[in-house]
């Protein structure tokens, strides 16, 4: 494995532990890097101690927090943005493909979609992107399949109904809610879930990435046991480069296709 020995790097937005800026950190440390990590909040101490790295509180929407962050951390080899999160209530931005204008969400016309491996469908450009992803992994002696593809309006009607209530939970104490239909839904169990209507599955564009080890689905996740294993290394490694993105911090299996209209890059 090659060495990023006697490189500086910083990763923003690292304070979650099990958020994907504390793993690409871990990752960069492990590589030999001297690495430097920010969150808004005071956890990023903690952080900073799990890895035996430097952490630093600054919010960076701020230009004084910035700028002070530049006087302390000084000259820096590697960047990585990750503070921050997308909206899911904003799916459309600049980077969606021009043939999604118009379009409902959960309501994809059949020539948009194409057809995916192992199963399943997504926007074609995502699922040319897949395809290549699946390629690549297969190359390193991985099989990537998914939990989640395109997901048509009624299906993630009834998936938001299976987790969420529209009543709270007593025994979950920091409570995630949706506004739906004039009503806030609680979070009662599993993973949150977008409102219906306003996931980024719902446009073919987000797949929930997952590895195929010996017949059985591994989810992709940060625990730095499961790392190589659940195959988090290897789409930290490409999936950037073939137009994915992470959308929430909490969701490490969840990428979604960014490239908009733009040609994929050629990997050889
Ligand atoms: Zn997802």
């Amino acid at each position: 494995m090659f060495s990023l020995s006697g490189k500086r790097a910083l990763v923003s937005g690292a304070g979650a532990p099990g958020g994907i800026g504390f793993a690409i950190a871990k990752s960069l440390r492990d590589l030999g890097a001297e690495v430097i990590i920010t969150s808004t909040t005071e956890r990023i101490y903690d952080r900073a101690s799990d890895l035996g790295v430097t952490g630093f509180i600054a919010d960076l929407t701020t230009e004084s927090d910035c700028l002070e962050l530049i006087a302390r951390v000084g000259a820096l080899d590697i960047l990585v943005n990750n503070a921050g999160m997308t909206s899911q209530n904003d799916p459309l931005g600049a980077d969606e493909a021009s043939d999604l204008t118009g379009v409902t969400n959960g309501e994809l016309p059949r020539k948009l979609l194409t057809k995916i491996a192992p199963s399943g469908r997504l926007h074609w450009r995502a699922a040319a992107s897949w395809e290549q992803l699946r390629q690549l992994a297969s190359n390193e002696g991985l099989t990537l399949c998914h939990v989640g593809d395109y997901r048509p309006y009624d299906q993630q009607l009834a998936l938001f109904k299976s987790r969420m209530k529209p009543y709270p939970n007593a025994k979950v104490a920091k409570q995630t809610t949706r506004e739906f239909k004039g009503e806030t839904w609680y979070l009662h169990t599993g993973a949150p879930v977008a409102t219906p209507g306003t996931s980024n599955h719902g446009w073919g564009l987000a797949i929930d990435a997952a590895l195929l080890v010996d017949g059985k689905v591994v989810t992709i996740t940060t625990k730095p046991k499961d790392c190589k294993r659940s195959g988090l290394q290897f789409l930290l490694k490409v999936a950037q480069d073939l137009g994915w993105s992470w959308e929430l911090q909490s969701e490490p299996w969840h990428i979604r296709y960014v490239l908009g209209d733009k040609e994929l890059p050629q990997t050889a």
